[in-house]
């Protein structure tokens, strides 16, 4: 196909824009004239629509060639939104029903057209207005195991998952924004870095610590240069959404093969900054009540990624790795090298988290749970809280032995 100049769409421009786009207009309607179109994007980077017409609404959500959080002097490459695409295909391979339905890609646009969630709400705001999602944990718990699992050579032939590294080694400038904002600008005095003034003793500590730098730094190489499964790669609470029972995830552009750990440590330092900004949004009445109930999807998420990567591996271990030729077949079990990998996927992850918990606090990108407490002396000490429970999750993640050692330490640092 020729190839057509991107131009970014605009709530005028995006009806006439794609009006013969088959996989709108059939679930949109035909008449361009009834779509009504709003931008809703709320992201750090991209324009999304929703498109909403007599027959029904989607979601178009395009790329810009640049970070909108910064503006056009920090460029960004349109062919994220290819990854994003092939990302999508395969989580919802996958985990079917995990992710939205993708109807339509257009490469030289930069554009996904998909399915619009309804009433689905970003978890982050739901943890921030104190509102329950049944079955969450297990959810996230699961999608994690399922695309950790199915996207490694445990599930997948090595020719087809060396092809699949292949393709998304593309995706060079996207993992480089995570190797510098989050692995490497909090550690150091980095220009778009910003925190809250009354934190400057804790963070010069932190900084002091070189240790935990070096500790870091050896999570970067793995992140780098270990291609264990696809990652999603941005799996914050900003990327899910719920109803009050049902879950969904989005916004997987920061995709790459990974550090089986890396997508479970991050989601769960997102739960527990939600945890520890809890008494600036609460009630002291709801307080503690809500605060178990986000540590108790920690402890669903956890334990249900283990019981299910543990299924999988009994019933679907159909790759490279572990062949039951070596196990099974010689009649020796191979569970308890299963509950090993386990170990070690935690301990990665408790450091990923940690590191997270650093970096939405000390970096360019902090997060709504915080950010929203706009008094800093209100913030600074729970923020406070979180850096030092991130240290020490960084230094000491194989102390975390279970889910309720990790809970236990959250209460502990509260
Ligand atoms: P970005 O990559 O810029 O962060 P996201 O994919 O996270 O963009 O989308 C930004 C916002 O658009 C989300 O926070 C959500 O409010 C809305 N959104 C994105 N995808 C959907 C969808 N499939 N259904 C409904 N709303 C969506
Ligand atoms: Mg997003
Ligand atoms: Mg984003
Ligand atoms: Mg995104």
């Amino acid at each position: 196909a020729q190839k057509t100049p991107y131009v970014p769409l605009t709530a005028e421009t995006l009806a006439p824009q794609l009006s013969k786009v088959p996989a709108i207009a059939d679930r949109v309607g035909q008449d361009p004239q009834d779509w009504k179109v709003v931008e809703v994007g709320d992201g750090n980077l991209n324009l999304v629509f929703i498109v909403e017409g007599p027959d029904g609404t989607v979601i178009v959500k395009q790329a810009l060639p640049y970070v909108r959080l910064v503006g056009d002097s920090w460029p960004l490459p349109l062919y994220r939104a290819f990854y994003e695409y092939h990302a999508l295909v395969r989580e919802a391979e996958r985990d079917p029903g995990a992710v939205p339905q993708v109807f339509h890609f257009d490469e030289d646009q930069a554009l996904i057209v998909m399915e619009f969630l309804s009433p689905h709400k970003i978890l982050r705001r739901k943890l921030i207005d104190g509102e329950k999602v049944e079955g969450l944990g297990e959810f996230l718990g699961r999608f994690c195991a399922r695309t950790a699992f199915r996207g490694s050579e445990l599930s997948m032939k090595s020719a087809e998952k060396k092809k699949d590294v292949g393709l998304f080694a593309g995706n060079v400038d996207i993992p480089a924004i995570t190797e510098a904002l989050v692995f490497t600008d909090p550690y150091y005095d980095a220009k778009m870095n910003h925190h809250t003034a009354e934190l400057k003793p804790v963070v010069a500590d932190l900084r002091a610590n070189a240790v935990l730098k070096a500790r870091v730094q050896r999570m970067l190489m793995k992140f780098a240069s270990n291609t264990e499964t696809m990652v999603h790669g941005d799996l914050h609470s900003g990327s899910i959404m719920s109803t009050a029972t049902e879950s969904r995830v989005i916004d997987p552009e920061f995709v790459q093969y990974g550090p089986f750990g890396f997508d479970i440590g991050m989601l769960t330092a997102n739960f527990l900054m939600a945890y520890f900004s809890q008494p600036g949004h609460r009630t002291p009445q709801d307080l503690g009540a809500y605060q178990e109930w986000i540590l108790s999807v920690i402890e669903e998420t956890l334990k249900a990624f283990d019981a299910e990567f543990l299924f999988l591996w009994t019933t679907e271990r159909t790759g490279m790795l572990y062949p039951a030729s070596l196990f099974e077949d010689q009649g020796q079990s191979s569970e308890d090298f299963c509950r090993d990998l386990l170990n070690e996927i935690r301990q990665d992850a408790m450091a990923f988290c940690g590191i997270e918990m650093h970096r939405r606090t000390l970096s360019l990108a902090h997060n709504a749970d915080f950010e929203t407490l706009t008094d800093s002396a209100v913030r600074a000490p729970m923020e406070a809280r979180n850096l030092a429970m991130g240290s020490e999750l960084i230094l000491r993640a194989d102390a975390i032995r279970s889910p309720r050692a990790l809970l236990e330490l959250a209460r502990q640092f509260n």
